[in-house]
């Protein structure tokens, strides 16, 4: 039976890496439905919309959806597109691999990190006063009242909320993941040295839930360390579990390591869906020129078979994507040494010679 998959193909590059994607999932011979839905910029001079109603109903209803880049247009009252959709459906959990493919320019080798970022709360959930408002005086004034710390009359205010519960559900899911995966140690990332209450409370919960989980070993650094030791012995780290904030500021970093955003995938999990995409933008300059690099989605795509259960169709993606890109013949522009558009494959090449792997 075909998989019911909720595609958006996104802004500016979307819908050419969404294509490729799509073309090389279906060579693995699982079948799929598409549901095929506007998001975005597309979907705002469409439908008049950045998140129509039914793009969130049909990832409700599928259970699972690849997603490209979408542009957040300004003035539409959203922060961001994507992290409305995130907070729509409590995609809790960002998950973030990084591994090296041969190929792809680094300073780095041998690097296989996973980055899971808890994606609802901390200083992103979105509770902030501005400086001089009659509501931040408030705050302001109950701060003052209550702490022995003063803020001054002029500060803005951003509010960090870490709570138990989203802490274990993130912490838990990291090892979860780690037995899933094979993986054999989670460190737990924060700053519990300097906040006590907010970060001490997700190392606590850390330290509680790692004792569910014998089988996997565990330890925890300070997020300023753990920038030091990834640049120093990253074979050293593995599964890295943090709040919203250092886990976005991190998962760059690894993406860095491992030579950027043309080979960076991710997924959104939550409890009821789970949403896949490159974590590059909709890079307008690139859009309708059939040069953008399609591997982030294509591996964006991996990550999703793996989620359905398919393993060995999985692998064999993450093989072809991996194989093409060390080969260096068939790669977009951003993959080659000189960058020569002129010599590089287009993105539907590419995705053609990943096709002619998996068919090898
Ligand atoms: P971007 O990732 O779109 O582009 C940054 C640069 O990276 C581009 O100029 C391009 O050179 C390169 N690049 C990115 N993806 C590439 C690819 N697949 N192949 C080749 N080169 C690639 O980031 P930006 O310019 O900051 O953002 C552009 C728009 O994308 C904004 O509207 C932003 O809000 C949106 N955005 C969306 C998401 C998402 O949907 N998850 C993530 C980031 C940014």
């Amino acid at each position: 039976m075909a998989y019911q998959v909720t595609l958006i193909p996104g802004d500016g590059i979307g819908p050419e890496v969404a294509e490729a994607t799509k073309r090389v999932l279906e060579a693995t011979g699982i079948a799929f439905e598409w549901d095929i839905h506007d998001a975005g910029v597309t979907a705002l001079e469409k439908h008049g919309d950045v998140l129509p109603e039914q793009v969130v109903a049909s990832i409700r209803a599928n259970g699972v959806a690849l997603k490209g880049p979408l542009t957040t247009p300004l003035g539409t009252g959203f922060r961001s597109v994507n992290v409305a959709l995130r907070h729509a459906l409590s995609l809790y959990a960002n998950l973030r691999p990084a591994r090296t493919y041969a190929g792809v320019r680094s300073v780095f080798s041998n690097i296989d990190l996973v980055v899971v970022r808890e994606n609802m709360e901390d200083l992103y959930a979105g509770i902030e006063f501005d400086t001089g408002q009659a509501d931040t005086a408030e705050i302001i004034a109950t701060i003052n009242r209550l702490s022995p710390r003063k803020v001054a009359e002029s500060a803005a205010v951003s509010v960090k909320i870490i709570t138990p519960e989203n802490s274990a559900r993130i912490v838990r899911f990291a090892f979860d993941y780690a037995v899933k995966n094979e993986r054999k140690l989670v460190t737990s990332v924060h700053k519990a040295n300097i906040m006590k209450f907010s970060d001490g409370l997700f190392l606590r919960v850390s330290q509680e839930i790692a004792k569910e989980y014998p089988q996997i070993e565990f330890n925890d650094r300070i997020v300023d360390n753990m920038c030091m030791q990834l640049m120093q012995r990253p074979e050293d780290y593995d599964v890295l579990v943090m709040p919203n904030l250092y886990g976005d500021v991190l998962s760059d970093l690894t993406a860095g390591m491992v030579g950027g955003l043309g080979v960076a995938p991710s997924a959104n999990i939550g409890e009821q869906a789970a949403v896949f995409e490159p974590i590059h933008g909709s890079a307008p300059s690139h859009a309708g020129k059939n040069e953008a690099n399609p591997s982030a989605m294509i591996l964006s795509g991996a990550m999703m078979l793996r989620h359905l259960g398919e393993l060995s169709a999985a692998k064999a993606v993450e093989e072809a994507v991996a194989g093409v890109i060390a080969e260096g013949r068939q790669v977009t522009y951003d993959l080659r040494p000189d960058r020569d558009r002129s010599k590089a494959a287009g993105t539907s090449d590419m995705a053609t010679a990943i096709i002619e792997r998996l068919s090898a």
